[in-house]
């Protein structure tokens, strides 16, 4: 996995995630909402989000 300098995240669960670094590592990611109407940040979510595998 490689840094990808242009999306930073902390979601440190996700295999994506470079965790020490706290930046995604895909060269392209989907953001999506769970919101009819989003307002604010809390509203959105990245939808390539995959769980690392024995991060319980
Ligand atoms: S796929 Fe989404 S949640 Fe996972 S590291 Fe990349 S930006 Fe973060």
């Amino acid at each position: 996995m490689s840094k990808n300098s242009s999306i930073k995240c902390d979601v440190t669960s996700c295999k994506h995630n470079l965790g020490s670094e706290h930046y995604c590592s895909l060269d392209c990611i989907k953001v999506g909402t769970h919101e009819a109407n989003p307002t604010v940040p809390e509203c959105t979510d990245c939808l390539s989000f995959e769980k690392k595998c024995g991060c319980n």
